[in-house]
């Protein structure tokens, strides 16, 4: 089953001078999938990124989340699919500083259309699931850095969504953490997760199935698609 689809999607930014950061990328994911997209700065990994995520549209081409056309939704539909469909996590956490831990979790349902008391249940659920029940009633600040990501993580996961996006969630970990982080996310995947993750490290692409690189906005090798550089 394919979550997600992208079909000659091109993004230019600006207009004098225009500033091409995606030129024609096409590739699909199926549910279950590990991907990295990796590739260097400039490459136009973020603005893929927020194409997929919904954050940003295309300029042309499609993007099809599960099944459904981006392009063909108003953006009240948008936020709602991306609200149901796609978990995010960023290498800044995040996390809102006065609220607990789990009440960071459950706000990941807030545009859900999802009742409170039925938040704080998939919360205290997500969190067991990044090995974290232990710190639900703590400020983020009384945390490690590795637990305030996995706190984020479970955030992303709280709805069960499509697609977890994840822009190099390991990159402001020591090497240590960041080897748990890249633990959990496998750990997760092995558990039905789909997840897209986005960095610049050659050697923590290298360890998931699944790679695609990016070059000057163009895919220039995608080792699930059987096109090796
Ligand atoms: P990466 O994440 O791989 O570093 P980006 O997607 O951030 O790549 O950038 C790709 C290209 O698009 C770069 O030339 C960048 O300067 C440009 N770019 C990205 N976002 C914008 C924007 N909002 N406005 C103008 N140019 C942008
Ligand atoms: P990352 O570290 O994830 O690659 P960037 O530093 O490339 O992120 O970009 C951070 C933000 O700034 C993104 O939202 C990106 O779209 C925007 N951006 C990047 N390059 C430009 C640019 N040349 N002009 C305007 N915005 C940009």
């Amino acid at each position: 089953e394919t979550v997600l689809e992208l079909d000659a999607v091109t993004k230019v930014y600006g207009e004098q001078p225009p500033v091409p950061a995606l030129r024609g990328v096409s590739f699909s994911v199926g549910r279950g999938e590990l991907v990295a997209i990796v590739g260097p700065s400039g490459s136009g990994k973020s603005t893929l990124l927020h194409v997929i995520g919904t954050l940003e549209r295309p300029s042309s081409g499609v993007v099809r989340i599960g099944g459904a056309d981006a392009a063909r939704l108003t953006d009240r539909e948008l936020s709602l699919l991306r609200a149901r469909e796609i978990g995010f996590v960023f290498q800044q956490f995040f996390l809102a500083e006065h609220a607990t831990v789990r009440e960071n979790v459950a706000d990941g349902l807030l545009y859900a259309g999802v009742r409170a008391a039925e938040r704080y249940r998939l919360a205290d659920e997500a969190l067991e699931r990044v090995g974290l029940s232990d710190r639900a009633t703590f400020k983020p600040n009384k945390i490690s850095g590795g637990q305030r990501q996995r706190v984020a993580i479970a955030r992303a996961l709280v709805g069960r969504p499509a697609i977890v996006l994840a822009d190099e969630p390991t990159g402001n970990l020591d090497s240590t953490t960041g080897a748990s982080i890249m633990a959990l996310i496998h750990e997760l995947n092995a558990a039905g997760s789909t997840i897209i993750m986005i960095t610049h490290d050659a050697g923590l692409a290298d360890q998931l199935p699944r790679r695609i690189r990016l070059l000057d906005g163009r895919v220039v090798s995608d080792t699930g698609d059987g096109e090796r550089p």
